[in-house]
């Protein structure tokens, strides 16, 4: 059985003292980590007093994005090998965000996962369609695309460490969320692409989440499903009451 896994994306909101507030909030209130992950990505520039403040904690922390280079001339960017110093758990790679608004490709989330992991790291790496491709008949083949190309040689050992995220575009900050039908049946799909890639061992390891418009409210019929393993969440990952209301719901 797979532990779910459920992780805020606060995207660039906060200020410093709104994250502490946050955290001083919901830390001693997490559920047991034997029961659900519970992970908070906050902006990047806060990661390190997160770590503080979560240290001995069940709350873990991951950065919203990081470069595949650990060093040099790239002005403005984040080093894996200094987010993995500062003590972060996990690394979102991919968000469709990242990949709409400021173009990264199918190889660069690739080799994003691979600095995650050499740094001892785990990425969570987020896939997902737009509204046209949806419409186009397209999901299934994009998505499993997508998995395919960022997982290119990673081997099965850290496959089964890391975590899927699938959100469709079109479900995100929308109020829309996937129908937990539809989020399990591409999940599904992009279960059976690993199992394709690997095999059914890891296949049933790896972990896959849903994140588009899930809520306190909408979040247990997703996770009843039999392949949606957690939620990645935006909007309402912001306030305490609605993140230690989402991690309820998985405990
Ligand atoms: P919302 O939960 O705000 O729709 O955002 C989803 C998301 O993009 C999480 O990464």
């Amino acid at each position: 059985v797979r532990k779910p896994i459920i992780a805020g994306n606060w995207k660039m909101n906060k200020t410093l003292a709104e994250a502490e507030e946050f955290v001083q909030a919901v830390k001693n209130n997490i559920p047991a980590n034997d029961v659900v992950d519970a992970v908070v990505g906050a902006p990047n520039i806060f990661t390190q007093k997160l770590v503080e403040w979560t240290e001995g904690t069940d709350l873990k922390v991951a950065a919203q994005n990081s470069y595949f280079e650990d060093e040099g001339a790239f002005t403005g960017e984040t080093s894996p090998k200094a987010l993995a110093d500062l003590g972060t758990d996990y690394v979102i790679i991919g968000h469709s965000e990242r990949r709409d608004i400021f173009g990264e490709t199918d190889e660069e989330v690739n080799k994003k996962a691979h600095a995650v992991f050499n740094h001892k790291m785990l990425p969570i790496i987020c896939v997902g369609e737009s509204l046209d491709q949806r419409e186009a008949g397209e999901t299934n083949e994009w998505v499993s695309g997508q998995v395919k190309a960022a997982l290119e040689g990673l081997t099965a050992e850290q496959v089964k460490e890391l975590v899927l995220a699938y959100e469709p575009i079109w479900a995100i900050g929308t109020g829309k969320t996937a129908t937990s039908e539809q989020a399990n049946d591409t999940i599904k799909v992009i279960r059976e692409t690993v199992q394709e890639l690997y095999d059914e061992e890891t296949a049933e390891a790896v972990r896959i989440q849903y994140g588009g418009s899930v809520k306190p409210d909408n979040i247990a019929e997703l996770l009843d499903q039999s392949d949606i393993d957690g939620a990645l969440v935006g909007g309402a990952s912001l306030e305490a009451d609605s993140f230690l209301k989402l991690l309820e719901a998985a405990d």
